[in-house]
């Protein structure tokens, strides 16, 4: 993977800061955060996405937190000092996989406290192009269907933390699951609907393969993972080949991202911007994407209004 070795010092140099700090697992700390008289076991997760997944299987029985906040870059995200002694402190840590927390992996892989892997069931798509080909696409949680295996996952972490409380997280679960199946159902029938000359959904990132698997769209991307500075000449010339020669009438960007790029696609096609499209990160709480399901309905309802907008 790129920018490897440089990750590796990152972390290791974030491995020594924890010392100096203190920080050990199992030793609650001055960093640790959490409210005097809360004594629920706390589950920290990498990402905002991530943490409304287990809050909503956790129900009132755990603490669960984000290490990165809403609006956060999280490909390249950088931990500081505090979110590494957060993580000692913890009692249990989720992470994605998929090469998505590379800058987490090499101190949760030293650190004493148990880690669980969600998506470790779910059937990977590999990104194809540039320097991430042949690696796994990291947003297996943009597809309701992978999110079922990561609930079940989660459910099976949370009894092992909490055997006392399995009923109710195989009981929330199941509840979890259920609205998966019907987002899921009514993204298949909103998404099928659009006629053929429609279905490509060109966006910055290649957040989308695993949607575009599920619902029969065909996906094309500025940049395969968002790690990227800014898009290459040549990945915006592809990106406008792709819509030339479909006749794309839309095309999107994500909510962590500059647009720029896209419209740079958008001025030299005709294409419309068709809108604002959330995948690595929740809204906060008064915006269009404050839980998981919002994310996933307000993801379909912008595709699917932005291809059937009228002549472009
Ligand atoms: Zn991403």
């Amino acid at each position: 993977m790129p920018k490897d070795s440089c990750r590796g010092s990152a972390a290791a140099l974030l491995i020594a800061a924890v010392a100096a700090l203190g920080g050990c697992a199992g030793t609650p700390g001055p960093e640790a955060g959490q409210p005097a008289g809360d004594d629920r076991p706390v589950v920290l997760t990498t990402f905002t996405v991530l943490a409304d997944i287990a809050q909503n299987v956790a129900g009132e029985h755990l603490r669960v937190e984000s290490i990165t906040k809403v609006g956060a870059e999280i490909h390249g995200y950088e931990p500081t000092p505090r979110d590494v002694a957060r993580a000692a402190d913890a009692d249990l840590i989720l992470d994605n996989g998929l090469n998505l927390e590379l800058w987490f992996e090499q101190f949760v892989d030293s650190a004493d406290v148990p880690h669980v892997v969600v998506s470790d069931d779910i059937d990977v798509i590999d990104i194809s192009e540039d320097a991430y080909a042949g690696t796994p696409n990291p947003h297996a949680w943009m597809s309701p269907v992978n999110a079922q295996a990561y609930v079940t996952a989660i459910v099976d972490a949370f009894s092992e933390l909490d055997p006392a409380n399995a009923d109710d997280f195989a009981a929330n679960g199941d509840d979890y699951r259920t609205e998966l199946e019907v987002v899921q159902t009514d993204l298949e029938t909103a998404l099928r609907t659009l006629p053929e000359n429609q279905r490509a959904l060109v966006t910055c990132e290649g957040a989308f393969s695993y949607l575009a698997r599920d619902v029969g769209l065909t996906e094309q991307y500025i940049w395969p993972v968002n790690a990227e500075q800014q898009a290459t000449p040549q990945q915006i010339a592809r990106t406008i080949e792709f819509v030339r020669d479909n006749d794309v009438p839309a095309v999107f960007c994500e909510s962590t991202v500059s647009d720029k790029p896209m419209q740079q696609v958008v001025e030299a096609t005709g294409a419309r911007f068709g809108g604002t499209l959330f995948v690595d990160s929740l809204s906060e709480p008064g915006g269009p994407v404050p839980t998981y399901l919002d994310l996933l309905r307000h993801d379909a309802d912008t595709i699917v209004a932005g291809l059937t907008g009228g002549e472009k």
